[in-house]
Order: C-alpha cells, then structure tokens, then sequence
C-alpha cells in the first residue's frame, strides 16, 4: 500500500454515508455554497487525475425537488436541469415557460409512450437504452421538427434490476443508430454500483471508459463517442478520475429527496448504500 500518497486517486472514497442526510437548499446563497462547493470538489479531483477542470460539465438533478426550489437553482446560475421521469420533467417545463433560457435533461428510463413528451421540450435524453426508444424518439422529433442529443445507457454494474444495455450488445446497437437523423449521440452513460465500496464502484466507471475508448476508434460516421456521463452525488470524484465529462449531482445541490429512490431506480437502496 502506498500510505506516503494520500492524495492518490486510489485512495478516494465514496460519500454515500450522505445519502438521504444532504443538508436540504433554502435560499439562492444555499445553491451558491452547494455549487462552489460541488466545483471545488470537481476541481481537487480533476487535479487528482490531471485533468482540466473545463472538461467536465456538472449537471444539477431537480427530480422530486418543487418549482420554488428549481427557481433558486436558476438564480444561482443553473441552466440545465436533470429530472429522471419524463411527466415529472414535463410538467416543470410548462410551470416554467417563462425561464426562456433554461433547458431540460431526461437522464431516466423512457417508455415508449412517453417518448412524446420528451421529443417536445427536452434537449438531452441521457438513457437511451432501446432501439424501439430510438423509433419512437425519432418519429416524435421529427414531428416536432427537433433534435436531440443522446446518450446510451450502459450497465456497468451486472445487476439484474438496472437499467441500460449489456456491455456486449453496445457496439450493435451504435451501428443501428445512424439510421436515426434526429437523434445526436454525445457518448455513453451508467449507473454505477450503489456501494460504499469506493474500489466496487469505480470498477464500473472504468468498465464505461474503456468502452468508450474501445468503440470509438471505429465509431459509425456521425456517433460521436466523447462523453461520458457518470457519477453522482456520492461517487462523481471517483467518477472524474475515471474520465467522467459530465457528473449528474442532485442532493449534493438540492438536498436530500423525501422520494425514495426505488420509486426511480427499481430496487434502489432507501438511503443505507450497502457494504
Ligand atoms: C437522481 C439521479 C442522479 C443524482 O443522484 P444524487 O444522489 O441526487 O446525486 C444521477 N443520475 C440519475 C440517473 C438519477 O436518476
């Protein structure tokens, strides 16, 4: 062990035992602590893994937090919101019209039927996990004269109740998805383990980047392959030393979510990570 480096990236931890315990955000000033702080962090770990940190684009999660909350979120300068159900997502974009400049990112699982929705007021989907997704957006888009920027959903984790396609069925399903104009695909996205153990989870980021890295010497013309969507409010700094381009962060800005998370990740832990 090298117990000289205590900065080494091996040697950084999840902050899951802060699941469910995120001091909840009030005030504008609250979201601009929690932001500077989320930045701070992203900077020591980019730091970390010599990276820049301009290569890594931090996306706030709004999913089950109210409009008033949303609204001091914008004021203290987010412009793109995460929500993971896209009715839920929906319904936030029409009560708030009237921020002209502020943009939606579904980063849940969609079901066809909701594809509608989704094609109308989102600019980025981030689980695209289905060809038959893929035709419905598509269709959708079209229809509304749009387009979309997309991420593949991979399961990294092996767990039976995630969503997101198997590692091995990825390189198919990108040479399927030229075939749709209206989709633009950015890079790739999971969930990782939901564990306290920081070397279970960082496994399943370094299973994403060296798919990415894999597959994208001979993407297909006009998948583009550089982002990888990773990390959350518990993991994002393993995340980034992993090669993360955009971390998903909610209750680390937002405060901890009354819902629980099995009511968006099936058979998601209810605030104790596992051990
Ligand atoms: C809720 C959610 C996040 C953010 O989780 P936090 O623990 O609030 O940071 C990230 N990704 C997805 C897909 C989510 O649904």
């Amino acid at each position: 062990m090298n117990i000289d480096n205590t900065e080494s990236s091996s040697q950084t931890q999840t902050q899951h035992d802060q699941h469910g315990r995120w001091p909840q955000a009030e005030s504008v000033e609250d979201f601009r602590h929690n932001l500077a702080e989320v930045h701070a962090r992203i900077a020591t770990a980019c730091q970390r893994a010599g990276r820049d940190p301009a290569s890594v684009r931090l996306l706030p999660v709004s999913k089950t937090k109210p409009e008033t909350s949303l609204r001091l979120a914008y004021a203290a300068g987010c412009r793109l919101l995460g929500e993971n159900k896209p009715q839920e997502a929906y319904r936030k974009w029409e009560a708030m019209q009237d921020l002209g400049d502020l943009q939606w990112s579904v980063i849940g699982h969609l079901q066809t039927n909701k594809a509608k929705l989704v094609a109308r007021f989102a600019s980025e989907f981030q689980a695209l996990d289905s060809l038959r997704v893929a035709e419905a957006l598509e269709r959708r888009l079209q229809a509304e004269g749009r387009a979309l920027d997309v991420f593949v959903q991979v399961n990294t984790s092996g767990e039976a109740s995630k969503y997101g396609l198997n590692p091995d069925d990825v390189p198919a399903f990108l040479r399927a998805l030229p075939a749709f104009s209206a989709l633009r695909v950015r890079g790739l996205m999971t969930l990782a383990l939901f564990s306290a153990e920081a070397e279970r989870v960082r496994k399943c980021f370094v299973l994403l980047r060296e798919l990415r890295d894999q597959l994208r010497h001979d993407a297909p013309h006009g998948i583009d392959l550089d982002e990888l969507s990773m990390g959350m409010s518990g993991d994002y700094e393993i995340a980034i030393e992993e090669g993360a381009t955009i971390v998903r962060v909610g209750q680390a800005i937002f405060g901890a979510r009354l819902t629980p998370d099995s009511y968006y990740w099936p058979t998601a832990p209810d605030g104790e990570p596992d051990q």
